[in-house]
């Protein structure tokens, strides 16, 4: 796809200065660096807009067919071309996002989205990568990715507390459970954000997101903002109405359960952190639960009972330890786990006459 883009003469809102520690992992670099207030302070969300990721050789507007980083008039964030997606997904494969932007604030959001449909790309929205297979040629638009969205701010009166769609959903809740806050222990072993444990409805341990949400915020892609209450949301098991559409999360309100002891909160979280360290393989890369569970059957048993464990193509793996783990060991293509897939989902079928429907996201051409 060819893309023309005319604008006038764009200047970042000012200096861009240089990242600090770039992280090897999707949220590596995140834990230490969410903005944590509580109700009534500001969480400083704009202050941020204008640093950017990596320096550029010149804040001038430089047009899209150079293939280099550009900012769009109003944004501290630069959009830019190119950019692997290998590194920004759990599975670590995966070729480049024709164009990537990670906003700082809502408003940059807003105008990056509004440039994508101005140019007619289809947008793709990231999260922490962590419920993705992309295409090992990459994607066609533009990826928002949303990991510098993530003020996080408490309100003790009602216990209630609202979270940047790109908060790691497991340093949430840590920081809750040492206040002693009940309803989030189980999410702390799930490697995503806020805005991806929305929209997939992420759980674990009988528990799940839709349990503990109270509304969320969304941005279409026309730059209209709303507020959708959890009823709206048609929530089942893995499912919401935001899957397949393009509105972006933006932040969520979590209702809690105050009162505990934030010792025995904290204990309960990481013991459930520990189970699955056990009982999950967490040493490699992958997508976690490759295959939704086709009730009443678990899809790791029916793996497992055909045989599959240990099946690999190319550099992908059934998991030894959790059978519905596909795991790259070092050189997969994104090609060989989607091949692998495939495979197990043949033999199954063939053994139990069970189509086992992927719970990970497909994203670009196989
Ligand atoms: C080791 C491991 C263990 C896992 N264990 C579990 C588990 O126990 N339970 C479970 O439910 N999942 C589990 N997962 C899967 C995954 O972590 C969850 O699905 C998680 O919620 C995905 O969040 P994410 O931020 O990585 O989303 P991504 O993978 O980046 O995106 C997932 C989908 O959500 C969309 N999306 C993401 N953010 C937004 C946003 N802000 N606005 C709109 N759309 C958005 C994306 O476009 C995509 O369609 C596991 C994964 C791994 C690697």
């Amino acid at each position: 796809m060819t893309i023309s883009y005319d604008p006038p003469s764009v200047r970042p809102t000012s200096t861009p200065r240089k990242s600090t520690s770039p992280a090897s992992h999707p949220l590596e670099a995140w834990v230490a660096d969410s903005k944590v207030s509580e109700m009534g302070q500001t969480s400083a969300l704009r202050d941020d807009a204008s640093s950017v990721e990596f320096p550029l050789e010149s804040p001038e507007f430089t047009p899209p067919a150079a293939k280099t980083p550009f900012y769009l008039p109003g944004s501290g964030c630069p959009i830019k071309p190119q950019v692997s997606l290998a590194g920004l997904t759990s599975y670590r494969v995966g070729g480049p996002a024709q164009w990537y932007v990670a906003p700082r604030c809502p408003e940059d959001l807003q105008i990056s989205l509004e440039w994508a449909k101005s140019e007619g790309l289809p947008v793709i929205v990231l999260g922490a990568g962590s419920n993705l297979l992309v295409s090992d040629r990459g994607l066609p638009g533009l990826v928002v990715g949303t990991r510098h969205l993530r003020h996080i701010r408490f309100d003790p009166e009602i216990a209630q507390v609202q979270a940047g769609a790109g908060v790691p959903i497991a340093q949430l809740a840590r920081l809750v459970a040492q206040r002693g806050w009940q309803g989030l222990e189980w999410a702390v072993g799930i490697p995503g954000t806020v805005g991806g444990a929305i929209v997939m409805n992420a759980g674990a341990h009988e528990s799940c997101i839709a349990d503990v949400l109270v509304d969320v915020d969304v941005l279409s892609p026309a730059g209209n903002a709303a507020r959708l209450g959890v009823s709206e949301l048609g929530y089942r098991y893995r499912t919401s109405r935001l899957q397949g559409g393009d509105r972006v999360v933006t932040q969520a309100t979590f209702q809690l359960q105050p009162g505990g002891d934030p010792q025995r909160v904290m204990a309960t979280t990481e013991a459930h952190l520990e189970r699955r360290r056990t009982t999950q393989p967490y040493h490699l890369p992958s997508c976690g639960s490759v295959f939704r569970n086709p009730e009443p059957y678990k899809a790791a048993w029916l793996i497992e009972q055909t045989g599959l464990k240990g099946y690999q193509i190319g550099g992908a793996q059934v998991s030894q330890l959790h059978a519905n783990f596909i795991l790259n060991c070092g050189k997969a293509t994104a090609s060989d786990i989607y091949q692998l897939m495939r495979y197990v989902q043949q033999q199954v079928e063939q053994r139990w006459s069970i189509r086992l429907e992927p719970e990970v996201k497909i994203l670009g051409e196989f």
